[in-house]
């Protein structure tokens, strides 16, 4: 199944439907609440921060493939966070584009910034 899911061509709404499966089949729906499911997204991202925290920062990873300790602690962040989307019946590319829309008129983009020139 792993070779054939790609970010280009699954949505957010069908990884949600996998997770919100995956949960319900092992009955952990209950365990589920967003105080959990919000602080186990800041424990998974404290895992990624574990991974680099003696790097000078600037370094490459010595290994960043999809198998990779990295891959793995990014796919718990964004599990987690889609669960907690679904238990909040929020839509997170909706949000998303929305938090984006008011970052732009936040910080808008220099004027002579290669992107105003598109
Ligand atoms: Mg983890």
């Amino acid at each position: 199944m792993e070779n054939s899911i790609h970010a280009s061509t699954t949505t957010l709404a069908e990884m949600q439907a996998w997770l919100d499966q995956f949960a319900m089949e092992r009955d952990w729906e209950k365990f589920h609440t967003p105080k959990n499911l919000a602080m186990s997204i800041a424990i998974e991202a404290a895992e990624i921060m574990e991974l680099v925290q003696w790097t000078h920062g600037s370094e490459p990873l010595e290994n960043s493939a999809n198998n990779s300790p990295i891959a793995e602690e990014i796919a718990d962040v964004l599990a987690y966070l889609l669960r907690l989307a679904s238990v909040l019946k929020i839509d997170p590319a909706q949000a998303l584009a929305l938090k984006i829309k008011k970052n732009a008129i936040k910080y808008p983009a220099p004027v002579d910034s290669p992107e105003s020139t598109k």
